[in-house]
């Protein structure tokens, strides 16, 4: 069974009279369970194929059908709804919400669903992590492999049929990184969590069952082990 399959997906941005043509013609299937990479060069398309495949953004032709539903024909808020049900993000940068202290930050999603324990779900997330003493600190009092873990714990809140994380462990110090690792990793073992990777680390794409390799916005190679 698929949980995401992607036809013929292109996303163009226009500058001005130009157009550039960020990705072209992707297509490809990710059954459920699996765990797979997203390798290529810096600017070939990685991130923005990720935020496409999780409902961030739409593309401009081709389609995106996430756990059963079509995105590219829905609106932002019903992409969102689906988001919030099936998908859990890591993006790069962490996107923590600055005013907001790490508890807070891991209940978000978990408010979102009205779960009337989300304090406490979030306590055991933050715990699980490893930052359970860290709970009232807001994001400029954590280091970046806490703020990492964070988000980690804020995307495993709504329990995810699938995971979508974009160079988690770049940044990172290699133990920091390790442990970012293994929480992803465990999360598929324990919960069946697919999970799609951006990564530079090729030791981390290494360790997966299936690598794509992209480049200039197309696939050059979809690689099983
Ligand atoms: P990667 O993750 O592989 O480094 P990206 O998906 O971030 O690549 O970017 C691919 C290309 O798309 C880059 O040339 C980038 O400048 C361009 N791009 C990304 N987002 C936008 C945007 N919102 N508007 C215009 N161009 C963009």
């Amino acid at each position: 069974m698929n949980i995401l399959s992607i036809k013929n997906l292109t996303k163009t941005y226009s500058s001005g009279s130009r157009k550039l043509t960020v990705l072209d013609d992707v297509t490809f299937d990710i059954s459920e369970g699996e765990i797979i990479s997203i390798v290529g060069p810096s600017g070939s398309g990685k991130t923005t194929l990720l935020g496409l495949c999780a409902g961030l953004d739409s593309g401009s032709t081709g389609s995106v059908t996430l756990a059963g539903k079509d995105l590219q024909n829905l609106s932002e808020d019903q992409r969102a709804a689906i988001r919030n049900q099936s998908v859990g993000f890591i993006f790069q940068n962490f996107q923590l919400l600055p005013t907001l202290t790490a508890l807070e930050n891991v209940m978000v999603p978990l408010e979102l669903k009205k779960r009337k324990d989300a304090r406490a779900k979030a306590q055991e997330l933050l715990d699980k992590v490893g930052l359970g003493d860290r709970a009232t600190h807001y994001p400029t009092q954590l280091s970046g492999g806490e703020q990492q873990r964070v988000s980690i714990a804020r995307a495993f809140a709504n329990e995810p049929k699938i995971l979508f994380a974009d160079e988690p462990t770049g940044n990172l110090d290699t133990e920091t990184g390790e442990m970012i690792e293994k929480l992803i990793f465990d999360l598929n073992k324990e919960e069946g969590t697919t999970l799609v990777l951006v990564t530079h680390d090729l030791d981390l794409a290494a360790k997966t069952q299936r690598i794509i390799h992209i480049k200039g916005g197309k696939i050059q190679e979809d690689a099983h082990a």
